[in-house]
């Protein structure tokens, strides 16, 4: 069957991208692979084994339902550590499959150990510090009685990471508290190795944290946007080019969303254009009908504002995006015909449409837009 549109997700720019982020970690550094989100978007499924064969052999998650998906679609063994939400009735089913995760309450820790006892294994766990996000995490308040749990059920709870996660660590604007959530998080560690709590593994640094804040990388990044080819912020980015003075990106994006050209239609000067009045043909135009709308995240913010590539060439969206379909202007595209390749997001010849520059300018966009593209869009690998 074929789709109205689909993903084409890039193996060798994954490969670039992960021997960029390795390198610049070095080799004492463990690169852990963040795949909340379906994969950013890339899809879990699909994504998971290119980036095993990438050399990717430990992931981060949000839920152990993002846990499972993952494990099932590895070809061999990795580390899957879950960084949010697992209940109780789950651990057990974790725990049996040595998948680790974070705690950052009481509660979570005494049944770990419970369900570790009962199983005879040991739970893997992360402890969770709250340095200043103000989400989830043990406080230095909290921190005492965490000790003395975890002391008690040392037994069966291996501890095999300590750690933090920075409140906006891409805009410098927040600069003062991630310094500050750095210390503390220091503080704490101390005041638990005098306890001779000692983790395996010390770990706070997200994308961000890792380029401007190298302090923070210890023995492990946790990285998510950049091994996708898109940087946390355009801050960020800057600060990279600063530190290292070529100006070449050295990230590749992944994702190329494709459709095909459904359909061409002529239309006179002064007519509307779908829907309502929001565009009126200048002059005599001719229209190419995309089958993709807004049910398929292409934003219905982006009538009469996005543009797709057609021929190699830019092409306005005129009118607003309908549910399934939306029209694009190709009046000065040459010999555009039904069934021609239109691109959404991603590269044709020498255009390219950025994640950015698909709708309104946000920090936090490249994320977002991402994390929007539907589940049921089919996603294929391609080099
Ligand atoms: C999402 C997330 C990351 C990765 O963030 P990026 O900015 O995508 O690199 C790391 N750690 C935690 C706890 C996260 O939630």
């Amino acid at each position: 069957m074929l789709h109205s549109s689909y993903i084409e997700i890039s193996k060798s720019a994954l490969q670039n991208n992960i021997n960029f982020l390795k390198k610049e970690i070095g080799p004492n550094v463990r690169f852990s692979s963040v795949i909340k989100g379906n994969a950013y978007g890339h899809g879990i499924e699909q994504f998971a084994p290119i980036a095993q064969e990438s050399g990717v052999d430990h992931f981060s998650v949000f839920s152990a339902d993002e846990a499972s998906r993952l494990l099932e679609s590895l070809p061999k063994a990795a580390t899957i550590v879950i960084m949010g939400y697992i209940d109780n009735p789950e651990l057990e089913w974790a725990i049996q499959n040595d998948i680790e995760f974070f705690v950052f309450e009481l509660d979570r820790l005494t049944e770990a150990a419970k369900v570790a006892m009962k199983l005879g294994k040991r739970a893997k766990i992360h402890l969770e510090l709250e340095t200043g996000m103000n989400r989830t995490g043990f406080d230095k308040g909290a921190l005492e009685q965490a000790e003395a749990t975890l002391q008690q059920c040392i037994a069966h709870v291996e501890l095999q990471g300590i750690c933090t996660h920075y409140a906006g660590a891409e805009s410098l604007q927040n600069h003062d508290r991630v310094l500050s959530q750095y210390r503390l998080f220091n503080k704490m560690l101390l005041q638990l190795r005098k306890n001779s709590i000692t983790p395996t593994q010390i770990h706070t640094a997200c994308s961000a944290a890792m380029v401007s804040y190298p302090e923070t990388r210890m023995d492990m990044v946790r990285i998510g946007i950049m091994q996708y080819g898109l940087w946390p912020s355009p801050e960020t980015y800057s600060q990279y080019i600063g530190q290292h003075g070529d100006k070449t990106d050295p990230l590749k994006r992944l994702i190329n969303w494709k459709s095909r050209v459904m359909s061409l239609k002529s239309v006179t000067q002064g007519n509307f254009i779908g829907y309502g009045t929001s565009y009126q043909a200048p002059r005599d135009m001719v229209l190419a009908v995309v089958p993709v709308g807004y049910s398929w995240g292409y934003s219905r913010s982006l009538s009469n504002q996005g543009q797709v590539l057609i021929r190699g060439q830019r092409a306005a969206v005129v009118g607003i995006v309908n549910m399934n379909v939306m029209m694009v202007d190709v009046t000065n595209i040459k010999d555009v015909q039904k069934h021609d390749e239109v691109v959404l997001l991603g590269k044709q010849k020498d255009q390219s449409i950025t994640v950015a520059s698909f709708g309104e300018l946000s920090t936090q966009l490249n994320y977002e837009l991402l994390t929007r593209l539907p589940t049921n869009i089919p996603r294929y690998i391609v080099d």
